[in-house]
């Protein structure tokens, strides 16, 4: 079987789905790769490291022509589905249950699509396969350094024959991968860390990575299905944001991490919240998307200066600004999806299984995943119109 890497097109997107260190194993497993010239370049990986590792390096035509199946972190655009045909596979970070609509054109080519994104996080055994966990665990790390880069004074307690410079008050709120990675980044720096959950198993995480868990008095139990957060009331967000407020106006940098599968992110950093914070201090919105994100006044991929010299950062893609890692932590889940995939060098899907059946969106010209399928359902029809 021959899997394509091509060099990914999204502008900003420096990753690349497969490094040379994953070769050799996918090579024992019957699995040729051919990677697109410079396609992890921008990743330093360089064409020479993928050909020492026994790939073959074939133009921007061939990885679409050649390969069985191919392999890109991010969706295709229009003209790379166009470079598609049927029987063909395709796996990626697709964001199925987001853009339901390119799935139903990959059916409809005949592309059978995986997405990285639907692995069970569940079960023990699809961990190594887990993207998403490994790159919020990378998108944590940076966020922190990108906040303590924008914020002008330092994190740690400095004693100096200057002077003292007090530690940074860094709040995380949602304590997922992403949350205990910044927690435990920006304590590695020296801030002094509180976070903030809406599923109380949290406290004890944050806690051991040395952050001071943030208790409301109005206690919000909202774990939902998966270990995931579920949507809060309307009641529970008034609460909620009423406490929030106060403890934000005493911190010098907030980074939220905080989402609800399938929905807007919540809002947890209000107009007036920021309003109430010093001037210098740092907002990082890493939930920030076209949707939204978890401050009301966040734009995705813009930094904004407010009246009271607040800054809020919203980068959109952090993990593709550590790309090596990412890369390689990318690759290595890829790989062992590849590996649980693949029989005698033929991709082998079992339905019945339940990494396959979490990760086959579209197959034999069908959106076979329950949940990407029900999205592209017709809408019922208006009820009837008065006379
Ligand atoms: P996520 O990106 O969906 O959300 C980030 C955090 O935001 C979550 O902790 C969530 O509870 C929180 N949040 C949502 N609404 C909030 C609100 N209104 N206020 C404050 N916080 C709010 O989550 P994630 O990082 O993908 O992790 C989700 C869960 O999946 C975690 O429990 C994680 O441990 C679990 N997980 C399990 C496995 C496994 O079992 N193998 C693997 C990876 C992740």
């Amino acid at each position: 079987m021959k899997v394509g890497v091509p060099k990914e097109t999204l502008p900003g997107e420096h990753r690349v789905a497969l490094v040379p260190d994953v070769l050799p194993k996918l090579k024992a497993a019957g699995i040729d790769v051919l990677v697109e010239r410079g396609a992890g370049a921008a990743a330093s990986y360089p064409d020479a490291m993928y050909e020492e590792a026994g790939a073959t390096l074939v133009s921007g035509d061939e990885v679409w022509s050649l390969s069985d199946c191919v392999a890109k972190v991010q969706k295709p655009t229009v003209a790379e589905v166009g470079r598609l045909r049927a029987g063909q596979a395709l796996v990626g970070l697709l964001s199925p249950l987001i853009d339901p609509g390119l799935m139903a054109t990959l059916a409809e080519h005949g592309v059978t699509a995986i997405s990285l994104d639907a692995i069970p996080r569940t079960l023990s055994r699809a961990q190594t396969m887990d993207v998403l966990s490994s790159q919020a665990n990378i998108g944590g790390y940076k966020a922190v350094l990108v906040a303590a880069e924008a914020f002008g004074r330092y994190f740690p307690l400095l004693t100096t024959a200057a002077g003292t410079a007090k530690p940074a008050n860094v709040l995380i709120l949602g304590i997922g991968v992403a949350g205990l990675q910044a927690i435990g980044t920006a304590r590695r720096l020296g801030a002094v860390v509180k976070a903030y959950d809406v599923r109380p198993e949290t406290k004890e995480q944050a806690e051991s990575l040395g952050a001071q868990f943030v208790t409301l008095s109005t206690a919000i139990d909202a774990t939902g299905s998966g270990g995931y957060a579920r949507e809060l009331t309307a009641e529970e967000r008034a609460a909620q944001q009423a406490e929030l407020n106060g403890v934000i106006a005493t911190m010098d940098v907030v980074i939220t991490t905080a989402q609800v599968p399938g929905r807007k992110p919540p809002v947890l950093v209000t107009a007036d919240a920021v309003r109430a914070m010093k001037p210098g201090s740092v907002i990082l919105d890493m939930a920030a998307s076209a949707l939204g994100g978890n401050c009301e006044l966040s734009r995705v991929g813009e930094t904004i200066m407010t009246g009271n010299g607040v800054r809020i950062l919203a980068p959109e893609n952090l993990p593709a600004t550590v790309p090596i890692s990412a890369s390689q932590f990318y690759a290595r889940n890829l790989q062992a999806l590849l590996l649980h995939l693949v029989k005698d060098g033929e991709l082998t899907l079992d339905l019945e299984e339940e990494i396959t059946a979490g990760v086959l969106i579209t197959h034999g010209g069908k959106v076979v995943q329950p949940a990407t399928a029900k999205l592209l359902e017709p809408a019922p029809a208006a009820g009837g119109t008065a006379a």
